[in-house]
């Protein structure tokens, strides 16, 4: 496997390079909402030590990573009126994954909506902002 690439755009982000929507942060975790949303609330939970998957990450920081897409799927079950959250991890790009710092999406889910295809419309950064907001407040009650 690949080493880390500590270029990454998450780790971009990780670093307040780059900006991001966002809606959760403990002492090992960041989340934010996912640009290209699958469905609405869309986010991506990572831990903030450098780890390039699930294939070598450190035990405690895919715990705190793991507790936080818990909290997280809770708390967009209430805001985005969903039914159901799927999760997904993608490992190396044969697994499916793009980005190679270690993800959580998490997917707040309707009954009977299909979720959108990977990567393909960006949702508007006012409507991202106001998901953030409500997401964050309810994760911060
Ligand atoms: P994957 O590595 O396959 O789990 O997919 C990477 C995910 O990151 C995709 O769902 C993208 O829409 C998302 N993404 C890529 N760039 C950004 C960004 N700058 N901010 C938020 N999400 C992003």
């Amino acid at each position: 496997m690949p080493s880390y690439d500590p270029n990454n755009i998450f780790a971009k982000i990780l670093r307040g390079e780059l900006p991001c929507h966002k809606v959760y942060e403990d002492d090992k975790v960041l989340a934010f909402l996912d640009i290209m949303p699958r469905a609405p609330g869309h986010t991506l939970v990572l831990p903030k030590a450098a780890a390039r998957n699930l294939l070598d990450v450190e035990a405690d920081d895919l715990a705190a990573v793991a507790t936080a897409a818990q909290k997280i799927a809770k708390a967009s079950m209430a805001v985005f009126n969903a039914e159901g959250v799927t999760l997904q991890q993608f490992n190396e790009g044969a697994g499916g994954q793009v980005v190679f710092h270690l993800h959580i999406h998490v997917i707040p889910r309707k009954a009977g909506v299909p979720m959108k295809p990977p990567a393909t419309e960006k949702e508007k950064p006012e409507v991202l902002s106001d998901q953030a907001l409500r997401l964050s407040a309810v994760l911060k009650a």
